[in-house]
């Protein structure tokens, strides 16, 4: 899935965006956290940003054209991703299009936090304390002259986008003014009424996650029913469990091979090694769930 988010500064945009990554398994590019990075590590392009930032101006668009360009073709935003403070102007929109276009990715939204002006310095401001508060540098821009700024800026390049997209038929817009939950509930059902669902590898962590403690359960009755019955549930429960986490068909046989043997030593043994594969399953089906949710 391929989104933007496009919004004022203290829209919420960021905060969403970090939401979204974790349901729908996609990587968030903040074009504001890139420059911050440059501008951290004194690389040229950071050198050239980093009074423009501080003064909340826009860094010119063929500098993030660029730096998009660039991130976008890494491995990881294949699958999707969420732009966010990016693009800013018609020109960096209509370079994103093309982009997309050569790249043969398709755009699935465009979504608008529409908040009232009113509260932007607010949350700014607080998002500033909580910085501090954190023993953390604030931000050079998340200063009340400097947000005013950014707001104007926002006004003047940034909102033409909104006709932009709504000309294209991408966009929908949010009411950023309920809460971070109720905000973040509001996109998914957009993105779900678009057709988009969760990345196949989020759903398969989850599904991994779902069969997992299903395996869990039933190796967990297993252990607990008597010998004579256990042998073949167990068997069954093991390779379940394994195929769960996705294990060689060999670790379903072993477990498997343990609680035959087991079973013909006796009610006692066969008891201890379901639960043993209760354990195994357990551990597979976490094992699973965390591989999956980082593919
Ligand atoms: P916010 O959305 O809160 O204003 P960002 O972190 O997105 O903050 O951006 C911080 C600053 O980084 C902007 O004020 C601007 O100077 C620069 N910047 C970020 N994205 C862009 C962009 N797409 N085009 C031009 N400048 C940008």
């Amino acid at each position: 899935m391929r989104l933007i988010l496009l919004g004022p500064p203290g829209s919420g945009k960021g905060t969403q965006a970090q939401r979204l990554v974790q349901r729908y398994g996609i990587v968030q590019l903040s074009t504001g956290d890139m420059l911050r990075a440059a501008v951290a590590a004194q690389t040229p392009i950071g050198l050239k940003a980093k009074d423009i930032m501080a003064a909340g101006h826009l860094v010119p668009d063929e500098i993030v054209i660029g730096i998009i360009k660039e991130r976008i073709e890494q491995p990881d935003a294949a699958n999707g991703f969420i732009l966010d403070g990016f693009p800013r102007t018609v020109p960096q929109a209509e370079a994103l299009d093309e982009l997309l276009t050569k790249e043969r990715m398709n755009l699935d939204a465009v979504i608008e936090l529409k908040v009232n002006e009113g509260v932007l310095l607010e949350r700014v401001e607080r998002r500033a304390a909580e910085t501090r508060a954190r023993g953390e540098q604030v931000r050079p821009d998340d200063t009340p002259e400097v947000l005013t700024r950014r707001l104007s800026n926002f006004r003047e390049q940034t909102e033409p986008l909104i006709h932009y997209y709504s000309d294209r038929r991408k966009l929908a817009t949010v009411d950023g003014m309920m809460s971070i939950e109720e905000v973040t509930e509001e996109i998914a059902r957009i993105l779900t009424a678009l057709g988009a669902s969760g990345s196949r590898a989020a759903k398969k962590a989850s599904a991994a996650k779902r069969s997992g403690k299903k395996a869990v359960k039933s190796a967990r009755k297993t252990a607990s029913k008597p010998a004579a019955k256990t042998a073949p549930a167990a068997r069954k429960t093991a390779k379940t469990a394994a195929k769960a986490a996705g294990k060689p068909a060999k670790t379903a046989k072993k477990a498997a091979k343990s609680v035959k043997k087991a079973s013909a030593k006796g009610a006692r043994r066969t008891t201890k090694s379901s639960a043993k594969a209760s354990k195994g399953a357990r551990k597979t089906a976490a094992k699973a769930g965390k591989k999956r949710a980082r593919a």
